[in-house]
């Protein structure tokens, strides 16, 4: 008999599938690393902020010694920025691992946890992860149906996964629809808001979600360094929430959960509204050129909020896997959402222009 090891949840978790590495595509299909493009992983594609570099190499003098397990100055500038009190914050490995102190520290075994069709795969793995049960609620729209997902919190409900924008469909609720949804949901439960893309909405669409923080002890809203901070490769992430909620969530994190070179980085990034500026501009180009590509060539896409774009490869029932092979061997690097229950769609990154142009021309020359 062959040992089982571990409990059933665990064994059945589908393993977290992340966007393909340059190397590993060179390798496996004979390309030179410098002719492939990512577009995979919603990364920043101006790279990592000069800012940053300077305050890592500052830092690196200091690497012998342990992290600031506080993270005393990176919470007295995220502090300064939204006007947040300092015991508001929880600082992340990515804010990844926000979303799983949350379900970690406030969900039993048992217990459920409600998010949306469509939304981010970490939700699905966090909850997974501790033995809860999954509700998950129909998208509408390809993005989340609030009052249905209102509607299924049951009396063992603890946590509800909200992601606006969400990835990795790009679309994005409005902030009174948000904010009618947090007082709508019954106070033993608490809501994760995820606004890891938030830096890319225009000045219209932003709302202040550190606000709702102050009158609901029951919401933790999480942002991330790695997409327009472009720190992905760093880990490093926040949390907001009442000092009830921070409480808790930093008795179960790793007392050195965040590196010294992140919080380094992170303190010089959050400062450099020139850079972020940047990254939201050419974003923003990016998109209009990657769709006004789709459009042209009649290719169906989700109009989108984030630094990303889910597009239609084909109606085939494996189309997504079978361009995404073929742009592979291009050296065109997109993320498949087949893992998602989108097998027909694939999501491409915004690059810089001349790598959204390059799939472009790739993508032309693989669905003629
Ligand atoms: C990328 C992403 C994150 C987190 O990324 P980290 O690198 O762990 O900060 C969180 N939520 C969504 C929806 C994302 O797309």
């Amino acid at each position: 008999m062959p040992m089982n090891f571990g409990p059933d949840y665990v064994r059945a978790i589908a393993p977290y599938q992340g966007g393909k590495p340059i190397s590993e595509v060179a390798r496996e299909f004979g390309l030179q690393e410098a002719s492939i493009v990512k577009l995979a992983s919603n990364e920043n594609p101006l790279g990592i902020p000069e800012s940053a570099k300077q305050a890592m190499m500052a830092a690196l003098e200091d690497l012998s010694r342990y992290p600031d397990s506080n993270g005393f100055d990176l919470k007295a500038a995220i502090s300064a920025k939204f006007g947040v009190p300092t015991d508001w914050i929880t600082l992340g490995n990515g804010s990844n691992d926000i979303l799983e102190l949350a379900a970690r520290s406030l969900v039993s075994p048992g217990q459920s946890v409600v998010y949306s069709q469509y939304s981010f795969a970490v939700y699905p793995l966090a909850t997974q992860a501790i033995g809860a049960r999954a509700i998950v609620v129909a998208a509408k729209d390809f993005g989340h149906d609030l009052p249905a997902m209102r509607a299924a919190i049951t009396e063992d409900t603890r946590l509800v996964f909200v992601a606006n924008p969400n990835n990795p469909t790009g679309t994005f609720i409005d902030g009174e629809q948000i904010a009618a949804f947090i007082r709508s949901v019954p106070s033993h439960v608490v809501i994760v808001l995820d606004e890891a893309y938030t830096e890319y909405l225009s000045p219209s669409q932003r709302y202040d979600a550190f606000a709702w923080v102050a009158q609901h002890p029951n919401l933790i809203v999480s942002r991330s360094f790695s997409k327009a901070y472009g720190l992905a490769g760093l880990r490093i992430g926040f949390g907001i929430a009442q000092p009830g909620l921070t409480d808790l969530m930093n008795r179960l994190r790793q007392p050195f959960n965040v590196n010294s070179l992140a919080q380094a980085a992170a303190i010089a990034a959050l400062q450099d509204e020139a850079f972020l500026k940047k990254s939201a501009e050419i974003n923003a180009q990016g998109y209009r050129q990657l769709t006004a590509a789709f459009d042209q060539m009649g290719i169906t896409y989700v109009p989108s909020v984030g630094n990303f774009v889910l597009f239609r490869a084909g109606d085939d029932d494996n189309a997504g896997a079978k361009v995404n092979l073929a742009l592979l061997k291009q050296g065109i690097i997109v993320r498949p959402v087949g893992n998602y229950g989108l097998p027909q769609w694939l999501r491409v990154s915004i690059g810089l222009p001349e790598e959204n142009e390059a799939f472009i021309v790739a993508l032309k020359s693989v669905l003629a």
